[in-house]
C-alpha cells in the first residue's frame, strides 16, 4: 500500500479522499490554487502545495505542475477525484512517465470510452445492448438528417467528446433538425473543441440508471448494484438513490453483467460506471461510460458497506478486490441530494459568497455529509459551486426518504442562496416519494416546486422578533461586560428602555409582505402582537442561532441567523430570508398633517404594506420605501382609510413625492 498519495483535485472531493487515505495510515498532499489557499481540503492535508492562479485551466488543469508537485513531495500516487484531470488520458500517461501511478483505470480504457461515439461501437461489438441511433463518422447534415429520419423522432443529438449534460439537443420534428445540429455543434466546439455528435432515439420518460463496475489488475470485475440518477435538472443529476425503485433481481443481474461486459471489454481496471438509459417497461440501453469515481458514489457505500476510495487505493497498490461477486450484498436504501450554492427563483442561477452561516444536520451512521467548506467559508465564482452532497440510509426507501427530508429541515445556510428547500420540496412531492421516477419529473412537477411566495406564517414574523430582542439583549449584556463604568446604559439589559420606552415595534418584511410587531416588555418576557394574535414570548438564543422559544402555551425550536439586514427564520422544514426594516416614522407621534405620506428623500418603493381601500391605525405600515441602502417604512399618521397609492413596487420616487391617497378619520 502507499505511504503518501497526492489529491489532484479540491473541495468535497479531496475532503472525503484525504479521510479514507487517514484512515488507512497514508499520508495525504494537497494541491490548491491562490483562491484555495485556506479551503478545508488543505487545511485537512498533511501537506499542501500552491499550482497556480484561481483559473483552473492555470491551476487543477495543469498536469505538469501537479506531477512536479506530487515529485517535491515524495508522493508515490495521485487520486484525480471526479472532474479537471480525471478522465484525462494524457495526465494518465504523464503520471505512468513521472513514475507516479494514477489512481484510476489505463489511459488506454479512458481513451476507447472518452468519446461517446467511439465507446458506442465498441459497446455493439462486445453486445452490450444499446440506444438505437447513428454513431458513426459520417457528420455532413444532410446524412445526418436522413439517419434522424431512419431512427424515427424525437431524436436526441449528442456530442460525442460531451460530458455534465452539455452539448445535448431535442428534437422533435424534422423541420427543426438542421438548426438543432447547427447549435449543439456550436456549443460541443466551444465547450469541448471537437464538434462530433451521435444520434440517439429520443427515449420517452427514461430512467437513469447505471451500474457501478470494479476492476483489478489481477483480471477480476465486479458490479456493485446499480443508482438510480433519474432525478436531474437539464440533464444533471439533482437525487441520486440506491437500489433503483422497482428493479427486479434479474435486470440487476442482466444490467450488472453488461456493465462488467462493458468494463472487460476495454481491459477497465479500478472504479468506474456504466451509465444506461432504462424505459419504464424494464429495456435498458448503454448511454457512456464514466472511467472515474461519481460523485454519487457514497449511496452505493451507504448501501454495501464499502468504502469505494479504500477499493481504489488497494486496486491502484496492486491488491486484488476485497470481495468477490458473490460476497457483495445489498443493504437497506441510500439516497443523496446535492446541495448548491445556487438560486433556484432565478433558473438556479449560481450564487457566490461568504457562508456567514453553516450548519448541516448531525452527522451518524445514517446521515452523511461531505463538503469541502465550512462555516466561514467562501462559495468563489471559479468552481463548481457545489456547498456539500447529503446522503442519508434507512432499511428501506420509506425510512430513507423520511430521513432525507428530517435531514434537509436541518439544513441551514446562510450567505449565499442554496437549493435546500428546494430539496425539500422535491423530495415531498408526491411522484417523488412514491417513486415515480424519470428524468421529466422535475419539469412535470413544476408547479409544485415553485409554488407562489404565500402568506409569512404569524410564527415566522413572532420568532424573527423573539430572535432579535433576544440578540439585542446578548449584544448589550457584553458591550456591559466590556464596560467598565458601571452606571453605563448599556447596563440596562433591555435594550429600549434605552429610549424611555415601555413598548416598541420591530417592523419585518418579506417581498412585498411586511409586518409590524409591537412588543411591550413584561416581567422577564415580551408581550408579541402581530394583527389580532397576542402572544407572552420568552426563550433562548443560542451562538449557534438556535431559538428556544415559548410562544404563550407552545414552545417551538427554531433558529434565527442575523446577515447585514436579513433575518433568516429557520422553522418547521422551511426558511424564510426576511428583512429588518429601519423604521422611520416620518411625521413623528402626535403629527396630525399628512407629511408622513410623502417621500422623505428619494428613494424606490419596495413593498405596500396595505391594499388600496384598507382602513388603518395610526401607525400602521402603509409602504416601504428604500433609500440610500436602508428601508423606510411610511406608517399612517392616524387612523384613516388608504384610497390608494400613487406608486407600485419597484417605481422611483423624487424627494417629496406624494405616495399615498390618504383620508383620515375623525
Ligand atoms: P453526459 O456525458 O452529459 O452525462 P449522457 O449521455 O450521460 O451525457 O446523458 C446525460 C443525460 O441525458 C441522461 O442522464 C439522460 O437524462 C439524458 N439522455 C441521454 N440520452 C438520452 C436518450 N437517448 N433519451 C432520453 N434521454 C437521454
Ligand atoms: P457524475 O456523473 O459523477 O454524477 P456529474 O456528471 O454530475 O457527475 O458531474 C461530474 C462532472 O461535472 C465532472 O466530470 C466535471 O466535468 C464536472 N464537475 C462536477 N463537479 C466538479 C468540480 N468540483 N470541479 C470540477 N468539475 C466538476
Ligand atoms: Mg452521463
Amino acid at each position: 500500500m502507499f505511504k503518501k498519495i497526492l489529491i489532484a483535485n479540491r473541495g468535497e472531493i479531496a475532503c472525503r479522499v484525504i479521510k479514507t487515505a487517514r484512515s488507512l495510515g497514508i499520508a495525504t498532499v494537497a494541491v490548491h490554487s491562490e483562491a484555495d489557499a485556506n479551503a478545508r481540503h488543505v487545511r485537512m492535508a498533511d501537506e499542501a502545495v500552491l499550482i497556480g492562479p484561481a483559473a483552473a485551466r492555470q491551476s487543477y488543469l495543469v498536469g505538469e505542475r501537479i506531477i512536479e508537485a506530487a515529485r517535491a513531495t515524495g508522493a508515490q500516487a495521485i487520486h484525480p477525484g471526479y472532474g479537471f484531470l480525471s478522465e484525462n488520458e494524457a495526465f494518465a500517461e504523464a503520471c505512468a512517465r513521472a513514475g507516479l501511478v494514477f489512481i484510476g483505470p489505463p489511459a488506454s480504457a479512458i481513451r476507447a470510452m472518452g468519446l461517446k461515439s467511439a465507446a458506442k461501437a465498441l459497446m455493439e461489438e462486445a453486445g452490450v445492448p444499446l440506444t438505437p441511433g447513428y454513431h458513426g463518422a459520417n457528420q455532413d447534415a444532410d446524412f445526418l438528417a436522413g439517419q434522424a429520419d431512419v431512427i424515427g423522432y424525437p431524436v436526441l443529438i449528442k456530442a460525442s467528446a460531451g460530458g455534465g449534460g452539455k452539448g445535448m439537443r431535442r428534437v422533435d420534428a424534422p423541420a427543426d433538425f438542421r438548426a438543432a445540429l447547427e447549435s449543439c455543434k456550436r456549443e460541443a466546439r466551444n465547450a469541448f473543441g471537437d464538434d462530433d455528435v451521435l444520434l440517439e432515439k429520443y427515449i420517452l420518460e427514461p430512467r437513469h440508471i447505471e451500474i457501478q463496475v470494479f476492476g483489478d489488475t489481477h483480471g477480476n470485475c465486479v458490479y456493485l448494484f446499480e443508482r438510480d440518477c433519474s432525478v436531474q435538472r437539464r440533464h444533471q443529476k439533482v437525487i441520486e438513490e440506491a437500489p433503483a425503485p422497482g428493479m427486479t433481481p434479474e435486470r440487476r443481474a442482466s444490467m450488472g453483467r453488461a456493465a462488467v461486459e462493458a468494463a472487460r471489454a476495454v481491459g477497465y481496471v479500478g472504479a468506474g460506471t456504466v451509465e444506461f438509459i432504462a424505459t419504464q417497461e424494464g429495456g435498458f440501453y448503454f448511454m457512456e461510460m464514466n472511467t472515474r469515481l461519481q460523485v454519487e458514489h457514497p449511496v452505493t457505500e451507504m448501501i454495501t458497506g464499502l468504502d469505494l476510495v479504500e477499493w481504489q487505493l488497494r486496486v491502484a497498490s496492486g491488491e486484488p478486490l476485497p470481495l468477490r461477486q458473490e460476497q457483495l450484498d445489498i443493504n437497506g436504501h441510500a439516497m443523496e441530494a446535492r446541495i448548491y450554492a445556487e438560486d433556484p427563483d432565478r433558473g438556479f442561477l449560481p450564487s457566490t459568497g461568504r457562508l456567514v452561516h453553516l450548519s448541516p444536520p448531525t452527522e451518524s451512521d445514517h446521515v452523511r455529509v461531505d463538503t469541502g467548506v465550512e462555516q466561514g467559508d467562501e462559495i468563489t465564482p471559479y468552481y463548481d459551486p457545489m456547498i456539500a452532497k447529503l446522503i442519508v440510509w434507512g432499511t428501506d426507501r420509506h425510512q430513507a426518504l423520511a430521513r432525507m427530508r428530517q435531514a434537509l429541515a436541518q439544513y441551514r445556510v446562510v450567505g449565499v442562496s442554496s437549493n435546500v428547500d428546494f430539496l425539500a420540496r422535491l423530495v415531498a412531492v408526491p411522484s417523488f416519494a412514491n417513486a415515480r421516477l424519470d428524468t421529466g419529473l422535475i419539469e412535470r412537477e413544476h408547479d409544485r416546486l415553485f409554488p407562489p411566495p404565500g402568506e409569512v406564517p404569524t410564527d415566522v414574523w413572532l420568532l424573527a422578533t423573539l430572535g432579535e430582542l433576544l440578540r439585542e439583549a446578548r449584544r448589550a449584556e457584553q458591550q456591559a461586560a466590556q464596560s467598565p463604568d458601571p452606571d453605563s446604559p448599556w447596563r440596562a439589559v433591555d435594550g429600549w428602555r434605552l429610549n424611555g420606552r415601555s413598548g416598541r415595534q420591530l417592523v419585518l418584511r418579506l417581498g412585498e409582505q411586511a409586518q409590524t410587531v409591537d412588543i411591550q416588555f413584561e416581567a422577564g418576557a415580551h408581550r408579541l402582537s402581530v394583527g389580532p394574535v397576542q402572544v407572552l414570548a420568552r426563550g433562548t438564543l443560542g451562538l449557534d442561532s438556535e431559538l428556544l422559544a415559548q410562544l404563550g402555551e407552545r414552545r417551538l425550536r427554531a433558529a434565527v441567523v442575523a446577515s447585514g439586514e436579513r433575518r433568516h427564520v429557520f422553522f418547521a422544514g422551511r426558511s424564510w430570508p426576511l428583512v429588518l426594516v429601519d423604521t422611520l416614522h416620518v411625521g413623528g407621534a402626535g403629527d396630525d398633517h399628512d407629511g408622513g405620506m410623502r417621500a422623505p428623500m428619494p428613494g424606490k418603493v419596495i413593498a405596500l404594506s396595505v391594499a388600496p381601500g384598507a382602513t388603518v391605525e395610526k401607525g400602521d405600515p402603509l409602504l416601504v420605501l428604500e433609500a440610500m441602502k436602508m428601508e423606510h417604512t411610511i406608517s399612517a399618521p392616524r387612523k384613516g382609510v388608504v384610497k390608494g397609492f400613487h406608486f407600485a413596487p419597484g417605481d422611483q420616487v423624487s424627494d417629496g413625492a406624494e405616495l399615498v391617497d390618504f383620508e383620515g378619520g375623525a
